[in-house]
């Protein structure tokens, strides 16, 4: 990424504080799959930090109107170009945006899954709304799943870190064993696809819930000046990092699929650009290296943005709403979203099968059925997510059984057995 040291200075120039160290230089860390250190970083918060800076920046601009609350329902067009969108917003209603460029940058889909990192937002709207209008969405089956996620009641899927493993952290099974060695000889920095499944395997073979990341022989100073808010967070729970391992499991984390993107960030509508997680710009291929996402959204952006001042004004009369589904009952709403976890984390996880996709895609269409028939009620954003995450599903059940060979984040066991590609047991 050529662009990638200027929308660093760019960052700092709008505020973000990126780490320095003792020479003044910008500390860099190292993750799963990088042959150097060469991540930028604010503590264990680099995203927290970047949204900080761009919020604040947002805020001061004098030609942005922010709407807050506000859930897009709909893309507006004009024979076949998008001409805006529409829009609920809590204190407003309905509104309809009419604009010159419209970016989808609504991030990711990992609600799918009943384990994610993801925020409560990523429900894949912006998947919804242009596979609704029949663009293409493409690589949905390379979906990530972050190795390291606290394995605890109370933890809502908190993410611990890759740079903790960066730090020297190690994994072990429950018998103390550093069961990386018998995966692959780049251990704990393995890719996080050869480390989730690792671990999946383990958790498999041992028939066991959590495997444990132990940072004991790290000093206790460094962890708490690197990591403060995992720190802090796992003393909540009373598990303290220097002297306890910590329990993780994998969990859904990162979309690499998306809308197709060309590398202006354009869809195959006119008009109407992706960037970030909701974007297929194919710079993740089929596996997506740690702590890029946040540099694929600024770059692609930018590019966007330059490219987005030559679309023609728009006719602020002509454009028409797409077609929007209508909210089920929450309770209604609340069923299927569960009923639709399920189905994923049982045939669209780390280890899929032939049988098993096809199960989920007839799960799906039942659901699909289901909601179409069931009454409807008033407009709820969380009936309405409903519907972007059945879709977004349905592209990654589709994605993994169309994907015939398996290579990063897709790993079908059936085609493993037939060619061969990935020892079922550890060390053979
Ligand atoms: C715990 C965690 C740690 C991570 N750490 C790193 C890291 O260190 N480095 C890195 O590079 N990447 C990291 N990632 C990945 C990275 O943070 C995400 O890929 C990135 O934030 C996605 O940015 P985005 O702008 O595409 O979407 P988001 O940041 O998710 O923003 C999407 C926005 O769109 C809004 N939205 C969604 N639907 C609608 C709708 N219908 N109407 C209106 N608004 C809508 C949402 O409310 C949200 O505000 C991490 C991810 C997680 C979950």
């Amino acid at each position: 990424m050529q662009a990638a040291p200027d929308c660093i200075r760019w960052l700092q120039s709008l505020g973000v504080r990126f780490d320095f160290n003792d020479l003044k230089d910008l500390d860099l860390g190292r993750e799963g799959g990088h042959s150097r250190a060469r991540i930028v970083h604010h503590q264990d918060r680099t995203g927290w930090e970047v949204e900080r800076a761009l919020a604040a920046a947002v805020a001061a601009h004098p030609r942005i109107t922010v709407y807050e609350h506000a859930f897009v329902t709909s893309l507006v067009i004009d024979s076949g170009r998008c001409v805006g969108v529409s829009a609920r917003i809590n204190d407003l209603g309905p509104r309809e945006f009419v604009a010159r460029a419209t970016m989808l940058a609504t991030g990711g889909c990992g609600k799918i899954y009943g384990h994610t990192t993801n925020p409560r937002v990523a429900t894949g709207d912006g998947l919804g709304l242009a596979l609704r209008v029949g663009l293409t969405v493409a690589d949905m089956e390379f979906m990530q799943f972050h190795p390291t996620v606290l394995s605890h009641e109370q933890s809502g899927g908190f993410l611990i870190t890759e740079a903790v493993r960066g730090a020297g952290a190690t994994l072990r099974n429950h018998e103390g064993r550093r069961f990386m060695y018998d995966y692959d000889e780049r251990r704990e920095l393995a890719p996080r696809d050869i480390v989730a499944r690792s671990i999946g395997r383990e958790l498999h073979r041992l028939k066991t819930w959590c495997v444990y990341l132990d940072a004991t022989h790290l000093p206790a100073e460094r962890l708490h000046h690197e990591f403060p808010m995992i720190w802090d967070r796992l003393r909540e729970l009373g598990i303290e990092m220097e002297k306890t391992w910590i329990p993780v499991v994998p969990a859904q984390h990162y979309s690499c699929g998306g809308i197709v993107t060309d590398l202006d960030g354009r869809t195959e509508m006119p008009g109407l650009y992706a960037a970030g997680e909701v974007a297929s710009t194919g710079v993740h291929g089929a596996n997506r290296l740690a702590s890029n996402s946040l540099l694929e959204a600024m770059v692609f952006a930018k590019a966007a943005a330059r490219a987005s001042k030559d679309e023609p004004a728009p006719d602020a009369e002509a454009g028409v709403a797409a077609p929007e589904p209508e909210c089920l009952p929450e309770p209604e709403a609340i069923r299927r979203r569960h009923a639709l976890q399920r189905l994923m984390n049982a045939h669209c996880g780390i280890f899929r099968t032939d049988a098993g996709l096809r199960e989920a895609q007839a799960g799906m269409a039942k659901l699909r059925r289901e909601m179409e028939a069931a009454p409807k009620s008033g407009f709820s954003p969380y009936s309405f997510e409903a519907w972007n995450l059945l879709a977004a599903a349905e592209s990654v059940a589709a994605g993994a059984i169309a994907r015939r060979t398996n290579v990063g984040l897709h790993f079908n066991e059936d085609l493993a057995q037939s060619a061969g590609t990935e020892s079922p047991e550890p060390g053979t």
